[in-house]
């Protein structure tokens, strides 16, 4: 088990100091530095922002030899690269950017000792040369950063991060250690058993961000409702995700017209421009960076007060990250998602184009949905995916408990109408049909096929099919309901029929898009 984190402590503590001007270590710190230290595989879960970089930076610049650092995205690693050497640490990166030249150039620095963290992707690390060139000089540790990727279970897979789990074979007698801010109990265990790790220690960080808070807001004018809640927080750093370059654009251009200092930030952009915006959004010199929400990972200052997403992630790991971005400095922040159910759709759509539709990224998608749907504390929400519990009942951040949202009073016989109307349609109907029977629609396709004589038609009428499709969308997110076959018809899952036995305590709440934009521009004052 190595030795206790206080004798590492002592010794870090000065390289903590010099490199970084920091004078203590954030939870977990130490005890993941104590793995490496010490020599043991270990598997570091920190959310976003909980300084997982240092864990192993601070070890390599205090011991022999080089340190290995494997990354998946080149503007990542230059990032990096760039903020140790500006430290005075001596880091480089080899990626398909460099020439040969350059190659040889930090291959040199490598073998005379004077480099001490390498970045490399996967794909250039597992290269037959790049290997033996390894195993010719002393490596002191393999540090896997976004380790989730070699997981299919989680929501970013990598199929050329599978090939390092060769690393335990080449290099046995040589720590492995991987971080990821991806926490699931299946995704912590499949990195530890893909890297072929050797009785690794697990250390799971707190997943709660208490300084953040948690909006969602069923979207009528995704647009709009962008450029309200941004000019309510005129002058403060924000980033808006979108899921589309195409909205990106639109988006950061129509904030510019409504005199937002806004960029975009996309992987349409040239990498000078990117790096240019980027730039431009540390130095302050622009307030908002509009980007795709699979692009926004390089991201990273300290006093960013909102994030907004005009647009649902696809999966709840990714929305951490990404809501995550806001706040890091520990003072109130704000994270609205903008969410329409077809925004699953769209992702469904774009998963299956570029193959990516397996199980793992499909549940992921699922569980993004649900907490989008949901009507409970989004806080617990959040770290209950992650497997945590919230330790407490009103988190006083987040829409439910600051009870923005209008819960109906009679959830559970609202529920009960609604899933026996699914129950009624033999469940096999769609959410927009079913909600029209339940509204009273006489239109052609109900009538022909005799629905307006079932007994629960129009048993909502007063409450109007928009209204009453929320309301499925919510006991689906709860898990009463669910999409079943090629066609999406609504079924009744096991607790939905529970339900209609009265034993259940769904929650409902009426849409209010309107006095939740007004409540959230005012927010923005208190
Ligand atoms: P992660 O990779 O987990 O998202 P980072 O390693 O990027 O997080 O760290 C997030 C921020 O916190 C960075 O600005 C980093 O310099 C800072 N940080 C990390 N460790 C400490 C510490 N012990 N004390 C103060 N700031 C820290
Ligand atoms: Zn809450």
């Amino acid at each position: 088990n190595g030795a206790a984190p206080t004798d590492h402590t002592q010794r870090l503590l000065p390289v903590l100091q010099e490199y970084w001007g920091y004078d203590s270590f954030r939870p977990l710190q130490a005890e993941a530095m104590g793995c490496v230290l010490s020599g043991r595989d270990s598997v570091v879960v920190l959310p976003t922002g909980g300084g997982k970089s240092l864990c192993f930076q601070a070890p390599a610049l205090a011991m022999e030899g080089l340190a290995v650092v494997v990354s998946p995205l080149i503007s990542l690693m230059k990032d990096q690269v760039d903020a140790l050497t500006a430290g005075g640490a001596s880091a480089a990166f080899v990626n398909s950017t460099l020439s040969a030249d350059e190659r040889r150039d930090v291959a040199e620095r490598v073998r005379s000792g004077e480099v001490k963290l390498l970045y490399a992707a996967p794909e250039r690390l597992l290269a037959a040369r790049t290997l033996e060139f390894l195993q010719s000089v002393n490596v002191s540790l393999f540090a896997i950063d976004e380790a989730h990727c070699i997981s299919s279970w989680g929501h970013d897979f990598r199929p050329e991060y599978r090939g390092l789990r060769t690393l335990k074979e080449r290099f046995p007698g040589v720590g492995i250690h991987a971080y990821t801010a991806t926490a699931s109990e299946q995704v912590r265990q499949d990195i530890a058993q893909q890297l072929g790790l050797q009785d690794p220690e697990f250390l799971v960080g707190s997943f709660d961000r208490p300084n953040l808070l948690y909006r969602v807001r069923h979207s009528q004018n995704r647009f709009g409702e962008v450029c309200d809640l941004v000019n309510a927080r005129k002058g403060d750093s924000g980033i808006v995700y979108c899921i589309s370059r195409k909205e990106v654009d639109a988006t950061a251009a129509a904030l510019r017209e409504l005199g937002v200092r806004a960029a975009p930030y996309h992987a349409g952009l040239s990498d000078s421009d990117r790096q240019r915006n980027q730039d431009r959004f540390l130095k302050e010199e622009i307030d908002v960076v509009v980007a795709t929400v699979a692009f926004g990972m390089g991201i990273d200052k300290s006093n960013v007060r909102y994030v907004i997403h005009a647009g649902m992630p696809k999966s709840l790991e990714a929305y951490q990250q990404e809501s995550g971005r806001a706040g890091r400095d520990g003072l109130d922040s704000e994270c609205t998602l903008l969410y329409q159910p077809r925004d699953a759709m769209t992702w469904r759509r774009l998963m299956a184009s570029s193959g990516e539709n397996h199980d793992g990224a499909l549940a992921a998608l699922a569980g993004m949905e649900a907490y989008a749907s949901g009507v409970v504390c989004r806080h617990r929400a959040l770290v209950g995916y992650f497997g945590q519990d919230l330790g407490k009942d009103n988190c006083g951040a987040c829409d439910i408990c600051l009870a923005e949202v209008d819960l109906i009073d009679d959830p559970l016989v609202t529920a009960q109408k609604i899933v026996s109307c699914v129950a009624r349609l033999e469940e096999r109907f769609g959410g927009d049909y079913t909600a029209k029977v339940l509204a009273g629609s006489r239109e052609q396709r109900i009538v022909d096929q005799g629905h307006d004589r079932l007994s629960t038609h129009g048993l909502l009428e007063a409450d109007g099919v928009k209204v009453i499709r929320g309301w499925i969308d919510q006991l689906m997110g709860q898990g009463y309901l669910e999409k079943a076959g090629e066609f999406g018809t609504l079924a009744i899952t096991a607790t939905g029929w529970s339900l209609l036995k009265g034993e259940a305590s769904p929650r409902l709440a009426r849409p209010a898009v309107k006095k939740a934009a007004r409540r959230a521009a005012s927010g923005g004052a208190e």
